[in-house]
């Protein structure tokens, strides 16, 4: 089904994050585990774009290859940063030919070591991509009469690029107004954020579906990487002080992380959010101790 007439049944979507592997045993195991994330009936899942465009064709690949073979409805990120208008419409050629039928539209982060202006001589915002997508949808090149449904990122913390955080609304804001239709957050791991948020893009006039980024910490090495690539997501003393409790014990880190997320995803769905996304690293085994937990085995038995 269309995720946007999955919105408007009002049911919570359920989804779960890939990142495209770099190596053949990588693939191999994603797909391994791929054959458990099945099995929990997902809306969709996403896959990640490498860096600067870095996994254009891994994303790609990765993208029809669960289109095709699995029963499983994959959406791809795309970032603009480094691209140009002809790449871009490449890009989006391909998977309209391949029957993808939804896109997670971002900019991107600046180049590690690049400075000035080059990166983003084509498109400066993700609003810029949105934008192009539109255009795309409206051309009619896509099978979809409606083109591709088109999702954007959202900052339950705010994103420290604008510390400015009504500015931040605002461009929140263009971007809806460009056309995208449901927006994804950066992971949080306290659901007040999400609900304020919820709450600011309601008074900033954004209504579109809200689907809410959840991360199991499964290791104190992953939690520490995390905080890194999860631009300006903040850990609750409750949270650090219970993966102090576990202390060195890589199990019970783990345990407490999971119990967090499932604790977490309980209290959206009775906050009625729009969808829960879960990063899940290419792992299944978290995800289905979360789904276990909830007294459920597949998203269907979510409500
Ligand atoms: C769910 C999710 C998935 C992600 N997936 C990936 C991925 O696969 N690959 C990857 O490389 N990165 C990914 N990212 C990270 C993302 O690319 C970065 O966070 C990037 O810094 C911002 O992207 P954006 O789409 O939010 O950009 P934008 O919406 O363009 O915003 C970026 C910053 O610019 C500001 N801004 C926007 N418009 C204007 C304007 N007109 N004037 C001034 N300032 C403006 C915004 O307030 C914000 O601070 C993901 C993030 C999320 C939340």
């Amino acid at each position: 089904m269309d995720i946007r007439d999955v919105f408007q049944s009002r049911r919570t979507t359920f989804s779960f994050e890939f990142f495209p592997p770099r190596t053949a045993e990588g693939a191999g195991d994603l797909f391994g585990h791929i054959k458990e994330f099945e099995k929990l009936k997902p809306t969709f899942v996403s896959v990640t774009y490498g860096a600067g465009g870095s996994t254009r064709q891994l994303t790609h690949d990765l993208v029809v290859k669960i289109s095709t073979t699995t029963p499983l409805d994959p959406m791809p990120h795309l970032t603009c940063v480094g691209h140009d208008e002809r790449e871009i419409d490449e890009i989006l050629s391909s998977y309209a030919a391949a029957g993808i039928n939804k896109i997670l539209a971002l900019r991107g982060d600046r180049p590690k070591g690049v400075t000035g202006d080059e990166p983003f001589k084509h498109f400066r915002h993700a609003a810029d991509l949105v934008g192009f997508i539109r255009k795309f949808n409206e051309s009619g090149r896509h099978p979809d009469r409606r083109g591709f449904a088109i999702g954007v990122a959202g900052f339950p913390e705010g994103h420290p690029d604008t510390p400015n955080r009504l500015e931040e609304m605002d461009r929140l804001k263009a971007k809806i107004d460009r056309g995208a239709d449901f927006i994804v957050t950066q992971l949080f791991f306290d659901n007040r954020d999400l609900y304020d948020f919820r709450d600011r893009c309601e008074l900033a006039g954004v209504r579109t579906p809200i689907i809410a980024g959840v991360m199991p910490i499964t290791s104190i090495a992953g939690m520490k990487r995390m905080a890194d690539l999860a631009a300006g997501a903040r850990y609750p003393a409750p949270l650090i002080r219970a993966i102090n409790r576990a202390g060195g014990n890589d199990a019970a880190v783990r345990r407490v992380g999971v119990h967090w997320a499932t604790e977490q995803c309980r209290d959206l769905l009775d906050h009625k959010a729009a969808g829960i996304h879960l990063y899940t690293l290419n792992k299944s085994t978290a995800t289905r101790e979360i789904y276990a937990t909830l007294g459920v085995e597949n998203s269907l038995q979510l409500i």
